[in-house]
């Protein structure tokens, strides 16, 4: 259960009632929200002189639930603005990891001279093995931040674990938790108490229910900028890298408030398939793509196998806005 309280209820009048409800509270511009478990169906008497609205949930998919809140959550990032009532999509582009200072000004200036708004470049990278490469860690965010400064993009990057959750909300417009991050709940806590957009891409094993519950840990944390992500998930298929649930992200569509980006690059695993995937996902009318794009991806120092060339991105770019514009949407 949900429940809105009265305006003029102090901070510490708030803790008592959640204390009262067994609930988590978190305040909203002028009132404090205590979400309950969504076993409860009545109000705790103590709690309803004090309550303006409440509202009943199926499952505990509660904050993100569109019959909570009917509108897609509309989330600024610095000069962009998605969800809400924008038909916009969101274009993050770059490579996997931030390698040095000359791959990523190339990147830069790709997307530069396409307009796109949002780079990413992963710096704390998550290695299925200890011995590859691991990223640039602090040194990386400190040249992200600096291309940040000379461009004015907006900088996507991600963390790992809890030993640079801190640095990566301090330095990021965007804090991406990876597909394998998703489960860490000192993240998921961590990012609910930051004030920055949070991209949260889904575990290759987790079922939608899962997922969005893990989007409800920032969401009840207070952040309530958050995006989903689908980035494929594990199934008996081995020709392919992942599957891109592109029913999932129907149901995200229609079930949850959050707006919904789609990572094909992932979700494919190998560069040629991914032009064809992300013009599928632009017909979907999403919130945003995800697409890992390198000046030399032969030597790129991770998921050297889907990173698009800047020329192969380039000729993907130019056939994508005909069908953004199809569905009433803008790449921006
Ligand atoms: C990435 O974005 O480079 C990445 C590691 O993605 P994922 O967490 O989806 O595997
Ligand atoms: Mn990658």
């Amino acid at each position: 259960m949900i429940i809105h309280l009265k305006e003029n209820i102090t901070p510490s009048e708030a803790d008592r009632l959640a204390e009262k409800a067994r609930a988590i509270a978190f305040r909203r511009n002028g009132y404090h929200v205590l979400v309950t478990s969504s076993k409860d169906k009545s109000l705790a008497p103590e709690v309803e002189p004090f309550t303006a609205e409440y509202f009943v949930l199926d499952s505990d998919i509660q904050l993100a639930s569109r019959q909570y809140q009917e509108q897609i959550r509309e989330i600024r990032i610095n000069q962009v603005t998605i969800g809400g009532n924008q038909q916009h999509t969101l274009m993050i582009a770059g490579p996997c990891s931030i390698e040095s200072k000359e791959q990523i000004t190339q990147s830069a200036e790709l997307l530069k001279s396409l307009g796109i708004s949002t780079l990413r470049a992963g710096c704390f990278k998550p290695r299925t093995s200890p011995y590859t490469f691991q990223g640039l860690g602090l040194e990386g965010l400190k040249m992200l931040a600096g291309i940040r400064e000379q461009y004015g993009f907006n900088i996507i990057t991600e963390v790992r674990d809890a030993t640079h959750v801190e640095a990566v909300i301090e330095y990021a417009d965007i804090v991406q938790i990876g597909a394998k991050a998703m489960y860490d709940q000192g993240i998921l806590r961590t990012c609910g108490k930051a004030n920055k957009p949070v991209l949260l891409k889904r575990h290759f094993g987790a079922t939608l229910q899962e997922f969005v519950q893990a989007a409800e840990f920032i969401l009840s944390g207070g952040n309530e900028q958050v995006m989903l992500c689908e980035r494929g998930i594990r199934t008996f298929e081995t020709k392919t890298r992942f599957t891109l649930d592109l029913c999932g992200v129907a149901y995200l569509k229609e079930h949850t408030n959050l707006p919904v980006v789609l990572d094909t690059s992932h979700a494919m695993g190998l560069a040629y398939g991914v032009p064809d995937l992300t013009r599928a996902c632009i017909a979907m009318g999403v919130d945003g793509l995800l697409i890992e794009t390198h000046p030399n991806p032969k030597v790129a120092k991770s998921d050297a196998d889907q990173q698009l060339t800047h020329e192969a991105f380039r000729a993907m770019y130019e056939t994508l806005q005909p069908i953004a514009a199809a569905v009433g949407r803008k790449l921006i």
